[in-house]
């Protein structure tokens, strides 16, 4: 396993094609750096024998220790552990922990792979073997590259007045294809060793050219990464926190007509699977959303809390029923990842998969409930949380005075921990971080009509109406 100095050490090493802020840049910049620091955390706190059962795991292709985030699920146990990991992760990143998207990516190529070679007689599954194993072996970290562009949304990627606005096959040669389109919104793209590039709808017939899934370097030729940061406010050092480090790189990623090799292929063409590894990544992945959003929701709770202790309004009965709200949110959705665990199957590769009903509906109450509870942090914080003077004016000889007073609320807190927590409200509701996690809140994952798609198709809602018409005397 690597340490995250072996991890920017790699990264450094990687061709220059991310643009950020106007200019071209390598990976040892320290805007890249900086939005790195959850998955950096990744590397050390496997180290850390107080994580290490969670953050680690066997590996089922080499039997060797891994990191989690590059095993592929071979029991309920192994799903459980990820949900339980992810959220406590979240709780010490303050935030998203970024590295489960190649984690996800894996185990939905895994499933599909297998299901495509025993229909087609293909050999993908052990083109992801190969990989999966070299990817663990080395530590890797993986980008989830699925969502495309698409252009007009209600015309299909062949029915698209430019057919690129869905990332497709160009040319196909012995040795493998060449690809053309972008796939947007990719979370840390920017500091991932590996693009994992799957399809992102399901495909027609006619459509073998967008039914493509593959991964490659993610400084190959011909790929260029669009960055744009989201930073919490950064502030003077005497008031830096943990918040301070926490960022994140989200990217646009371009793919001009790129070469993929064979060995790098996991789907070309087999129209019928496109949909179901599109399906099976998001419900890898929403399975991890049953983790991050406790995990996320334990913070926003526990800030919204501490500014009630120390406005002292913790013992208000509509303050401790708005904490109940928020408490049952994160509860209810880590309880339905618990279940999708307990629920789940064995795919024909062996991997483990998530029962669909249940990641579904708890990624589904996340999605709903986000804004809810950044209201209630908004409710409860009041107005300083976004009018908050800067750190300049709180250290400022003349006038910091005047903050350091009129920040404070109870007595007996100081100034700078009221200053703090308000600083933290603030990250949350009012900075380029806060506002993409909440985004990423309602659309990571897929928007929120994707999860009511994947119930509808799955739930059977005539065994509901045969209940009915029983109760009701209804017999035909
Ligand atoms: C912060 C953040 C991080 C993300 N990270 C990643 C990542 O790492 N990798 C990745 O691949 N993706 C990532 N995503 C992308 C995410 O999965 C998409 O945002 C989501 O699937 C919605 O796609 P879209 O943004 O193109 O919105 P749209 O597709 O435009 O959807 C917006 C709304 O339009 C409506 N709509 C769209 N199409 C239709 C239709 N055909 N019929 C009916 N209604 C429709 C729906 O109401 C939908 O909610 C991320 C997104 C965010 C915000």
């Amino acid at each position: 396993m690597r340490t995250q100095e072996q991890y920017l050490e790699r990264l450094a090493k990687m061709k220059k094609n991310i643009f950020l802020g106007g200019e071209k840049i390598g990976r040892d910049d320290p805007r890249v750096v900086h939005a790195s620091s959850a998955i950096r955390m990744t590397f050390e706190l496997a180290e850390n024998p107080e994580f290490e059962s969670l953050l680690t795991a066997t590996s089922h292709i080499t039997g060797e220790k891994i990191n989690r985030f590059t095993h592929i699920h071979q029991s309920t146990d192994d799903l459980l552990k990820k949900q339980e990991l992810t959220r406590k992760l979240c709780h010490i990143a303050g935030g998203c922990i970024q590295r489960c998207m190649g984690c996800d990516m894996l185990n939905g190529i895994s499933v599909t792979t297998k299901n495509v070679d025993l229909k087609h007689g293909t050999n993908y599954h052990e083109n992801f073997l190969k990989f999966a194993k070299y990817f663990q072996e080395n530590d890797l970290v993986g980008a989830g590259s699925q969502t495309d562009a698409k252009g007009d949304r209600l015309a299909r990627p062949s029915e698209q007045w430019d057919p690129d606005q869905y990332l497709h096959v160009v040319e196909r040669r012995d040795d493998g294809v060449v690809v053309r389109g972008a796939k947007l919104h990719n979370t840390m793209a920017p500091y991932a060793d590996e693009l994992i590039v799957v399809p992102t709808r399901m495909m027609g017939k006619d459509e073998g050219d967008w039914a493509i899934a593959f991964a490659i370097p993610a400084d190959t030729e011909g790929v260029t990464l669009i960055a744009k940061e989201a930073f919490t406010r950064q502030r003077e050092d005497n008031l830096k926190s943990p918040m301070s480090n926490i960022g994140d790189l989200e990217c646009m990623t371009v793919f001009d007509d790129v070469f993929v090799p064979n060995e790098r292929i996991f789907l070309n063409g087999e129209t019928r699977f496109a949909g179901e590894l599109a399906l099976g990544f998001a419900l890898f992945h929403r399975h991890s959303y049953t983790g991050c959003k406790p995990g996320i929701g334990d913070v926003l709770t526990g800030v919204t809390a501490l500014l009630a202790e120390y406005n002292n309004t913790l013992k208000v009965e509509h303050v401790k029923g708005k904490l109940v709200d928020m408490i049952c949110v994160a509860e209810l959705v880590y309880a339905a990842g618990m279940a999708a665990a307990y629920k789940s199957t064995k795919a024909p590769s062996g991997t483990q998969v998530p029962n669909v009903i249940y990641a579904n509906v708890g990624r589904r109450h996340a999605g709903h409930a986000i804004y809810h509870e950044a209201e209630i942090l908004c409710d409860i914080a009041g107005g300083l949380a976004v009018t908050l003077p800067d750190s300049k004016e709180y250290n400022n000889p003349e006038i910091g005075k005047y903050v350091q007073k009129y920040v404070t609320r109870k007595e007996g807190v100081s100034p700078e921990n009221c200053y703090r927590a308000y600083a933290l409200a603030e990250d949350f509701l009012a900075s380029e971080l806060g506002a993409t996690f909440l985004v990423a809140g309602v659309h990571g994952g897929g928007s929120p009509i994707m999860e009511d798609i994947a119930i509808w198709g799955t739930y059977d809602i005539n065994k509901n109406i045969n209940l009915a018409k029983n109760l009701a005397g209804i017999k035909d």
